[in-house]
């Protein structure tokens, strides 16, 4: 039997059963919680309007760090348990994670220096109970010659994703299948009620990629919607003390020199906040911005200034090879109307209990400390769930994933068929942008800088729509629109 059951037999198991607990919302925080409560024996669906990780969950700069920015609002609170769930995170997955020295570098005339900055990495390091490689001061250092200006660097430890950040989503889902655990990417959620006599949920779901509307049965809803839970939680008339203020993030990438190997800091001059240049495969991203915003679908720019101020070789638009825009959730009170800078607020998760129906809204919550979130929601969910059968392991998916070449790239990438049967790989920018790291690595979402990949991406297509041309030839415009919206048309506008 395949790993993953057919899309098909996963919609017909949505309807056909009565699920413990429904989560809505395949970021990392409900993908996680996902694995869990399936490992703890109990029947789940995890559903997604998109694609999995398809929302703030591909955009991250995929480090598991203990908050060292959050020092600088004195949020000591914050930098412990992020410290904390960093370490746990580093000891508990050694396959998925790996620790990664930093390198802040200093430029003369800082309005931070040098030493106050190593005091501070000293307290970070404290405050993280000294379980990562001291700090340290370096005069000189490899890097040195790309920058504009060096007045030396200090190194210090954090740690790192070794996959994507959207293929770390992944891994908490795939190995889970039918007939406990369904889960399905682009299917909405958009209402349903509570029978109160049955003790039910009968939530209304869109089958996006199909006409069919279906309906799911749950004792337990929770809301893992990110940045959209409190629309979520709108539809369905959920109190909360909290809500989400939105913090947009931005990066723009470029080709990678070769002796760039570590993430590179520099102080931004603004807010006292700082840009970052994170090599990542055969590019470097550069930021991100920190802007408060009203509403999730805003755009982006500044960061060309920043980095040109930093780095010796000029960079020109022209010069981008792929945008990286994601906005922050951020818990605040549900009064909370205040106008400030998004990292002065707390970065702290919240869960918080509807007073009179079995559900659960998530706010806040990173990629580090995920586990922690779905430990914690985990507990919530108890009262309102059975005694769980059996606890099992997390199910292994069998063999390697097989490999295919991708032109301008140096490494083999995961191939799309087995994408399709294995990792619910349903459309071109799934493919390209969250199961390969194609979308970000080579211009224009893949297409390259003349369209010149066009024919590779026809037989992507192709593959994973079963060789039915129409449907291939569908699929790829509609990627080819999306890109020219939003990679051409925004840079066009910068
Ligand atoms: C620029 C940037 C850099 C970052 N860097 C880091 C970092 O280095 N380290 C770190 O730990 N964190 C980082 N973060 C934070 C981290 O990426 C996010 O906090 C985290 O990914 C949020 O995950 P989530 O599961 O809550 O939300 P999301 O990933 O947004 O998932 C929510 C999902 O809910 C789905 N959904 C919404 N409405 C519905 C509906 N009605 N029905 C069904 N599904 C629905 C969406 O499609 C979406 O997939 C960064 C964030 C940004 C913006």
């Amino acid at each position: 039997m395949s790993a993953v059951a057919s899309r098909t037999e996963r919609l017909t198991a949505a309807r056909d059963r009565i699920f413990d607990a429904v989560i809505i919302g395949g970021g990392v925080n409900g993908a996680c919680l996902y694995d869990r409560l399936c490992r703890e024996g109990y029947r789940v669906a995890l559903l997604d309007r998109g694609d999995f990780a398809c929302g703030t969950s591909q955009a991250s700069a995929m480090m598991v760090w203990g908050g060292l920015l959050y020092l600088r609002c004195f949020d000591l609170g914050s930098v412990y348990r992020f410290s904390r769930a960093r370490d746990s995170m580093i000891r508990e997955m050694g396959d998925l994670i790996s620790p990664r020295v930093f390198r802040y570098c200093t430029a003369p005339g800082a309005v931070l220096g040098k030493y106050v900055v190593l005091g501070g990495l000293y307290a970070y390091w404290l405050i993280g109970h000294f379980n990562r490689r001291h700090p340290a001061l370096e005069a000189h250092y490899p890097e040195e010659r790309l920058l504009a200006q060096s007045a030396g660097s200090l190194t210090y430890e954090e740690a790192v994703l070794k996959m994507s950040d959207s293929r770390f989503v992944l891994h908490w889902i795939a190995p889970h299948t039918l007939p406990r655990a369904v889960a399905l990417n682009y299917c909405a959620v958009d209402g349903g009620d509570f029978a109160q006599s049955e003790g039910v949920w009968r939530l209304r779901a869109q089958d996006r990629l199909g006409t069919s509307q279906i309906e799911i049965c749950s004792r337990l809803v929770v809301n893992c919607a990110g940045v959209w839970t409190d629309q979520v939680n709108a539809a369905f008339a959920i109190q909360s003390p909290y809500k989400h203020a939105l913090s947009k993030g931005v990066y723009i990438s470029f080709p990678r020199p070769s002796d760039h190997e570590i993430p590179l800091i520099f102080e931004s001059g603004a807010h006292g906040d700082v840009m970052t240049s994170v090599p990542w495969g055969p590019v470097a991203m550069w930021g991100p911005t920190e802007t408060a915003i009203d509403d999730a679908d805003q755009g982006f720019v500044f960061l060309l200034d920043q980095r040109n101020r930093c780095l010796k070789a000029e960079s020109r638009k022209e010069d981008i090879l792929a945008l990286r825009c994601g906005v922050r959730p951020l818990a605040v009170k549900t009064d909370y109307d205040k106008d400030v800078y998004p990292l002065e607020l707390s970065r702290r998760f919240r869960i918080a209990t509807d007073p009179w129906r079995p559900w659960i809204s998530t706010y806040g919550g990173k990629l580090t400390g995920c586990t922690m979130l779905a430990a914690k929601v985990a507990v919530a969910a108890r009262p309102f769930l059975p005694s769980p059968p059996t606890v099992v392991p997390r199910p292994r998916l069998p063999g390697a994933v097989p490999r295919t070449r991708f032109p301008g790239l140096e490494k083999p990438v995961p191939d799309p068929a087995w994408c399709k049967a294995r990792e619910f790989c349903c459309t071109l920018e799934d493919y390209l942008r969250r199961r390969t790291n194609i979308a970000q690595w080579l211009p224009r979402g893949g297409l390259g800088r003349h369209d010149e990949n066009l024919p590779h991406l026809r037989a992507v297509c192709l593959a994973l729509a079963d060789g039915d041309g129409k449907a291939a030839e569908a699929d790829l415009a509609r990627y080819r629109a999306q890109v020219a919206e939003r990679f051409d048309a925004v840079l066009d506008a910068a």
